[in-house]
């Protein structure tokens, strides 16, 4: 009898050790929670982003963990970060506009040029159906993929190579993405672009870049209009 209680009373301990830390982990899993939260709400839905998709996706997916450990407490803050390699991963906001302007469909196949940390492939991936995406530096392209692995992101080809010449391979595509600028938009991923295909891309030299949308119509005729100034990272042409 006084060893049964004796008994049970350890066991109420030994659950008290295992259950406390398990709910710790739950309650505080994501540290960073909260200040994705206030990025969502403060720098992209006050600035007119309003598709609730777009929204939930840039709500659920941890940016932090695409930045480098040193750079993690900047990781939802208003700029881009850099990643190496004379990369960075997009300002939030700028993400968020780019994604709205390429307006992706579930059904959707869709390019990315410029993978860097993997990041705005990891979002597309939740509003398409599959995202191929081309990265020029090779360490990049690698660690890009291996988060995306680890992440779950299953729908995310990662390719090392020159942006420029696109995936002839997997083309048409019914979005392109670009995410480094070139002085113009390349024909290579003009024709890589379904009909009734959109692409976004930063277009221009030095300081002097702005976000283009080029639409395709079902006859295969091309729309393009300006959506505004940016500053991206150069794409740098082949092998460069
Ligand atoms: N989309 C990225 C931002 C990357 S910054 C993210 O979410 O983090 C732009 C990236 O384009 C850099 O990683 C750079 O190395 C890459 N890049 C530059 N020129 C390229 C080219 N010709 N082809 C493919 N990638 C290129």
């Amino acid at each position: 009898m006084l060893e049964r209680r004796h008994d049970s009373r350890r066991g109420r301990i030994f659950h008290a050790i295992l259950v406390l830390p398990l709910t710790g982990l739950l309650v505080s899993g994501d540290p960073y929670a909260a200040d994705r939260e206030r990025m969502v709400r403060e720098q992209i839905e006050s600035r007119g982003i309003r598709d609730a998709e777009l929204l939930r996706v840039l709500r659920a997916t941890p940016r932090h963990l695409f930045v480098p450990i040193a750079s993690r407490s900047m990781a939802y803050d208003d700029h881009p970060v850099p990643i190496g390699y004379a990369a960075t991963i997009s300002q939030p906001y700028i993400v968020a506009l780019m994604t709205d302007l390429l307006a992706p469909r579930k059904t959707d196949r869709v390019l990315e040029i410029g993978t860097g940390s993997g990041y705005q492939a990891a979002v597309l991936s939740r509003l398409a159906q599959q995202v191929y995406t081309i990265e020029i530096v090779p360490e990049l392209a690698k660690s890009a993929q291996r988060i995306l692995r680890d992440l779950g992101y299953r729908n995310v080809t990662v390719q090392q190579g020159d942006g420029y010449k696109g995936w002839p391979e997997q083309a048409p595509f019914d979005g392109i993405m670009l995410t480094a600028a070139p002085p113009d938009v390349p024909q290579a991923l003009i024709d890589q672009l379904a009909n009734g295909g959109r692409l976004v891309a930063p277009v221009g030299l030095g300081w002097n870049q702005e976000l283009v949308l080029i639409e395709k119509d079902a006859n295969g005729r091309i729309r393009r209009r300006s959506a505004g100034g940016v500053l991206f990272v150069p794409m740098r042409s082949g092998g460069a």
